[in-house]
């Protein structure tokens, strides 16, 4: 407990709240400094590469337990083709997102 204090009083923002034990970060108040994962005691705060690559790996993960239930190769092929049509949706959503972002006024 004592720690995750440590880790709390370390946050420039006081970004990081303790309910019932447990530290929340508030997305808000967060300004992405990153001194809250050097000192977590139990590495339970990702960076930003170690979130990409879990996601990837679910992504992958997910994927091969579709196609070990599809029959031949040509699904299997179509499955692969869908989910790469998916994503390059879900990434012209994001990069244009990004954009509004960018230009948002306050
Ligand atoms: S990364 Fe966010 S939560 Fe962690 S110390 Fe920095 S501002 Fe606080």
């Amino acid at each position: 407990m004592y720690r995750m204090q440590k880790m709390c009083q370390k946050c420039p923002v006081d970004a990081i709240s303790m309910r019932k034990g447990k530290a929340f970060i508030s997305d808000d108040a967060c300004i992405n400094c990153g001194k809250c994962i050097r000192v977590c005691p139990v590495k339970a705060i990702l960076k930003d590469r170690e979130i990409v690559e879990l996601e990837v790996a679910s992504n992958i993960k997910s994927l091969r337990k579709g196609l070990a239930k599809s029959k031949n190769k040509r699904s299997k092929n179509r499955m692969i083709k869908n989910r790469m049509r998916q994503m390059r949706v879900q990434e012209k959503v994001l990069r244009n997102t990004l954009k509004e972002l960018k230009h948002l006024k306050l």
